[in-house]
């Protein structure tokens, strides 16, 4: 007669991480369930993108993925992770080209409402401010240039050229370092902001302006950008918390602009 081992050492068991089904200790999941969701997910990823990358249709994008995310144990929650990350590299490649036409950009406007929740996760993705960045840097370089009013009450309270106009200002709080030889030395948390002429620091502490043309390169790094002028006694400066490479063509196209080079006034 043979006598079954399990009934006579009943080795304790856990709900799958996935299936929710049975797992001998020490187990947490099924090694299959593991591979069955890693694959759903990557799945539900290539999808978003191929679909937002050419525009196609959002009903039948629903319909696969939710098929998917049941087959791979995939919750709704981390499903909408996923449309999100999804969408937010799929912009990524729209926008690769520099540009977004009107119609790609009502489709990811669109998409944002289709898919509720997402909205919220790709804040932090900065999404449409990238695509945002993308249209104003167009902007700029067809000559479109507007000056921001702040009107009276305004924290730039700088006295502009007559010519220079407001035209940028970093929505985050940034971070300014100096590069000294033992390191990056903190200076203070401010705004900056850029106009036709200048790159301007705002802070409690201290308050300065960059010209253009004092400025030898620019290097997007550090979560932001490092600026080094021409002058060798002026230690190259630090600004964290800002988008470097958007910052970095900004500047290139304003200061490219013809009205700049007429006046050499600081
Ligand atoms: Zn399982």
């Amino acid at each position: 007669m043979k006598i079954k081992l399990k009934s006579i050492f009943k080795l304790p068991t856990k709900p799958c991480t996935y299936c929710g089904q049975e797992v001998r200790f020490p187990y947490q999941y099924h090694k299959e369930c593991k591979k069955i969701h890693e694959a759903g997910q990557n799945e539900v990823l290539s999808l978003t993108i191929d679909c937002v990358a050419n525009q196609n249709n959002m009903d039948s994008l629903a319909l696969k993925v939710d098929e998917v995310s049941i087959k791979s144990f995939i919750s709704s929650g981390e499903k909408l992770s996923l449309v999100a990350n999804g969408l937010d590299s799929a912009v990524d490649i729209i926008l690769k080209g520099k540009e977004i036409t009107t119609y790609e950009e009502n489709y990811i406007h669109a998409f944002i409402s289709y898919f509720t929740g997402i909205e919220e996760i790709i804040t932090n993705y900065r999404t449409l401010a990238k695509v945002d960045q993308v249209k104003f840097l167009n902007q700029i370089s067809r000559g479109e240039i507007s000056n921001i009013d702040l009107g009276s009450d305004s924290p730039f309270g700088f006295n502009l050229m007559k010519s220079e106009k407001l035209i940028y200002i970093f929505p985050e709080e940034v971070a300014y370092y100096r590069v000294m030889q033992s390191g990056l030395q903190y200076e203070s948390n401010g705004k900056l902001a850029i106009t036709t002429k200048h790159i301007y620091y705002i802070s409690e502490r201290e308050s300065f302006r960059i010209r253009f043309d004092s400025i030898l390169n620019m290097l997007p790094n550090h979560g932001g950008i490092e600026i080094h002028k021409h002058s060798a006694s002026d230690k190259p400066k630090i600004f964290e918390n800002l988008d470097g490479v958007f910052f970095t063509e900004l500047i290139h196209i304003v200061s490219n602009i013809d009205n700049n080079k007429e006046e050499a006034v600081n």
